[in-house]
C-alpha cells in the first residue's frame, strides 16, 4: 500500500542521474536539494570522481539524486576512464535524468551528455545553472529556445544551484516524473557513503580548493582510522602523491599548506557530522597510483 501525502497524493519516490560536462554545478545542485554539502565542490574541473547518492526527502516524495563524475573527453588515465564510466552506469535503472548546463554556453561535451542519455531512453530535465551569472536575462530565454530546438526534454528549468533559486519548480516536476513509491530510505538520511568516505572526500576537497595547476589531478585521500572517542571521532587521513616531488609542494613551507588542508577539511567534517573531530594528515607518495587500476581500487575508485 502507498503512503498518502497532505495534498491526498500518493507518495513518490525514485532515483535521478544528474550529468553534465565538469564544472557546471551537479554537486551544487545535488547538495542544494538535500540540503547538506554530502558532495565536494570546487570550481575546478573534475572534482567529482565516485558516484554517489545524494538523498532528498519532501512532503511529495523522496528523489534519490546520483551525483557522478563529470563526462568529459579526456581518457587519458584509468582514473578518467572510471570516471567516465561511472557517469555513464549511473543512467542505468533511473526513473528521470537531470541535464545540466551552464547558462549561456552550450558546447560539445554538453552535446555529447545529451546524445549519452538520450540512447538511454529516460525522461531528461534540462536544468540551465548558474543563471545569477547572466546579466542580461532577456539572453536566456533565447538561449533556452535554442537548446531545446530538435531536442527532446520532460522539463526546462533555468536555476541558480547555488543561491537556492528555482529549485521549489524542479523538485515538483522530477517527483511529478518518480513511481509512486514509499520512501527508500529514512526522511533524515542524506547519503548512501559513509562519514568515512565523506571524511576523505572533504580533505581531498581542500587538496583541489588549495594545490596549483595539475597537482589536484595527482592526488588521492585514504582514510587510515576512523574511530569513535567518547564524544570525538579520531580521524587520520593520508593524501597520496604519485611522485616525490609533489610532497614538499603538499606538505608546504613548514608544513603551512597541509595544516590549512587539515583544518579545512576538519571544520566541514565537524560540520557534517555533528561533532568534535581530531584529524591527523600525513602526505605519502605511490608512484603512478592514477593510472594503476588496482591502486585505484584500494584508495576507492569503482566504475
Ligand atoms: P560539478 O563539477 O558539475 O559537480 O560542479 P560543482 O558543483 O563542483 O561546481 C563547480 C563550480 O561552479 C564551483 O565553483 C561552484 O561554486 C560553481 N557553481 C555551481 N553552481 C553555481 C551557480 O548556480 N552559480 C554560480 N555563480 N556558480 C555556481
Ligand atoms: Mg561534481
Amino acid at each position: 500500500m502507498n503512503t498518502e501525502t497532505d495534498t491526498g497524493q500518493p507518495f513518490r519516490a525514485g532515483n535521478v542521474a544528474v550529468l553534465g560536462r565538469p564544472n557546471v554545478g551537479k554537486s551544487t545542485l545535488v547538495n542544494a536539494l538535500v540540503g547538506a554539502k554530502v558532495s565536494i565542490v570546487s570550481p575546478r574541473p573534475q572534482t567529482t570522481r565516485h558516484r554517489l547518492l545524494g538523498i532528498a526527502t519532501f512532503p511529495e516524495g523522496q528523489l534519490l539524486l546520483v551525483d557522478t563524475p563529470g563526462i568529459h573527453r579526456e581518457q587519458k588515465r584509468a582514473m578518467n576512464r572510471m570516471m567516465n564510466r561511472a557517469a555513464r552506469g549511473a543512467v542505468e535503472g533511473v526513473d528521470a535524468a537531470v541535464l545540466v548546463i551552464e547558462a549561456g554556453r552550450w558546447t560539445e561535451e554538453d552535446g555529447l551528455a545529451y546524445s549519452a542519455l538520450r540512447a538511454s531512453g529516460v525522461p531528461v530535465v534540462l536544468v540551465v545553472n548558474k543563471v545569477d551569472k547572466v546579466k542580461d536575462k532577456t539572453a536566456l530565454l533565447p538561449f533556452i529556445s535554442e537548446i531545446t530546438h530538435e531536442r527532446e526534454f520532460a522539463f526546462v528549468h533555468p536555476v541558480s544551484a547555488m543561491k537556492s533559486k528555482g529549485l521549489e519548480a524542479l523538485v515538483k516536476n522530477l517527483i511529478f516524473l518518480m513511481p509512486e513509491s514509499e520512501p527508500h530510505y529514512a526522511e533524515d538520511e542524506i547519503t548512501d557513503r559513509s562519514e568515512r568516505f565523506l571524511a576523505g572526500e572533504l580533505v581531498r576537497e581542500q587538496l583541489m580548493l588549495r594545490l596549483g595547476e595539475e597537482l589536484p589531478y595527482s592526488t588521492t585521500v585514504e582514510i587510515e582510522k576512523y574511530e569513535l572517542d567518547g564524544e570525538m571521532l579520531r580521524i587520520a587521513a593520508v593524501v597520496w602523491v604519485e611522485r616525490e616531488g609533489q610532497k614538499p609542494i603538499v606538505i608546504g613551507k613548514g608544513g603551512e599548506r597541509l595544516k590549512a588542508i587539515s583544518t579545512g577539511a576538519r571544520i566541514g567534517m565537524e560540520k557534517l557530522f555533528g561533532r568534535k573531530v581530531f584529524l591527523e594528515t600525513w602526505c605519502r607518495v605511490r608512484e603512478g597510483w592514477s593510472d594503476d587500476e588496482a591502486a585505484l581500487r584500494r584508495f576507492g575508485y569503482s566504475d
